[in-house]
């Protein structure tokens, strides 16, 4: 791995940042604020949020298995995703790579911040190879963005490949696991002490049942989280979602009941699409929705559409000719998507 110093974009590793009085209190010995300009009434919504969510971080750190200093909190992973490229690229510059097709926000964010996006097919069973992801970096590659499990194709990446990716690449690695409560494989986020230029990213919007709330995670080095922090607004995370996210975290054995949920029903939706002389093939999956090769995705996604029923419509994404992504939902609209299925 390059020096951090290096990997950084310049006047952020210069950037000295925000800082509020209360960065600076740590305990309960305050007892009158008059320090942030806040109304002293309409409790209890009037005050400032902890900036760096402490309380959060904490219960974070026992569910997630990480420690809290290796724990950055955002608006969502999308915000993670942003700063990566805000803290680690210099525009008009630097490049990043990334598997392809995957999460269309790495290169929305490439593009808004003006960063080259090199995309890099995967093969044809939606698995990577380390050296072709290696071949497309050159000295001013700064990232590489992996997703596991992959969106839209629904598949873990093979590991040896993303630990080799990680090894042999002298910038930052980041892997998207958004979805990998809903898969078998150990997170690789239990890993980030041993790889200190791994980012892994997470979300409560998916098997935690939040994306309301707009809450992500990005597990890293303490370095590349305080960086993360420096570059960050100062209140990124709200008061309300802070609380919802701590009752959330309250209740795991929720989530793990909804996954198998999930799980069960995922089945039971590959099995029934298989039957449907609308499918072609069904690939393989390890998170909470499918990729379906549809004779005609098109036609059957404007059907569906004016039966009032949304589909993922993946027909123009590279490898996905024809593929409808497919969510798993509630027992009741899984079915009404199966019945219109098969009326079609
Ligand atoms: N990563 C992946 C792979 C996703 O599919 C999504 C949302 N579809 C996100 C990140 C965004 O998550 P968040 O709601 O935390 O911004």
């Amino acid at each position: 791995m390059r020096p951090l110093e290096e990997l950084t974009r310049p006047n952020i590793w210069a950037l000295k940042p925000y800082s509020s009085a209360r960065d600076e209190y740590s305990g309960n010995e305050a007892k009158v604020f008059l320090d942030a300009n806040e109304n002293p009434y309409n409790n209890p919504l009037n005050r400032y949020p902890d900036p760096l969510q402490k309380g959060l971080k904490a219960r974070l750190a026992q569910i997630k298995g990480v420690a809290k200093e290796n724990i950055f909190l955002g608006n969502g992973s999308d915000e993670a995703i942003d700063l990566a490229y805000r803290c680690f690229t210099r525009p008009g510059t630097d490049n990043v790579v990334a598997i392809e097709p995957t999460y269309g926000m790495y290169k929305v964010c490439a593009d808004i911040n003006n960063i080259e996006y090199r995309p890099v097919l995967l093969d044809q069973d939606f698995q990577i190879k380390s050296y072709k992801l290696l071949k497309a970096c050159d000295k001013h590659t700064k990232l590489i963005w992996l997703c596991s499990p992959n969106n839209p194709t629904g598949n873990n990446l093979n590991r040896n490949e993303i630990v080799k990716t990680i090894e042999c690449f002298d910038g930052l690695v980041i892997v998207d696991e958004a979805y990998s409560d809903f898969s078998q494989e150990r997170p690789l986020r239990l890993e980030i002490d041993k790889y200190p230029n791994l980012i892994v990213l997470n979300t409560f919007s998916k098997a935690w049942g939040c994306a309301a709330i707009r809450l992500g995670m990005a597990f890293a080095d303490k370095k590349i989280i305080d960086i993360f922090n420096k570059v960050k607004y100062p209140y990124n995370v709200n008061a309300l979602t802070q609380k919802n996210a701590l009752e959330a975290l309250a209740e795991p054995y929720e989530v793990d009941k909804w996954i198998k949920i999930i799980l069960l029903e995922r089945s039971r939706m590959i099995d029934a699409f298989k039957l449907l002389p609308s499918c072609e093939k069904v690939y393989p999956t390890d998170a909470n929705f499918f990729l379906a090769k549809m004779h005609d995705a098109q036609t059957i996604y404007d059907y569906l559409k004016s039966n009032g029923i949304i589909v993922r419509n993946r027909t123009h994404v590279s490898l996905c000719d024809d593929c409808l992504r497919i969510t798993i939902g509630s027992k009741t609209e899984n079915n009404e998507l199966l019945a219109a299925l098969r009326q079609y």
